[in-house]
């Protein structure tokens, strides 16, 4: 099942826990679909596992290095590593 992280709070939670509602704009109005994350209702991006520690990367900093996801401790870690 793929993760996702809520962009507001950083909370990483299942595609099924996704909140889906229906806003009214006015008594005629159908309503509009929205959804987001269920901690804050707000946008959400994928949520990635780290290819070296296997941790979950919870904000949108991480760096790909041959199709592979790094989060930033262990981008940190390889090029104190590499030098
Ligand atoms: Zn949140
Ligand atoms: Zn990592």
């Amino acid at each position: 099942m793929s993760k996702y992280v809520c962009c507001s709070c950083g909370n990483v939670f299942d595609e099924d826990e996704i909140e889906s509602w229906i806003e009214y704009h006015g008594l005629e109005y159908s309503g509009e679909h929205w959804c987001g994350s269920p901690c804050c209702q707000e946008n959400y991006v994928d949520a990635y596992e780290c290819d070296c520690c296997g941790e979950i990367i919870n904000t949108d900093r991480y760096v790909e290095i041959d199709d592979k996801k790094y989060c930033w401790d262990c981008v940190t870690i390889k090029r104190l590593e590499d030098i």
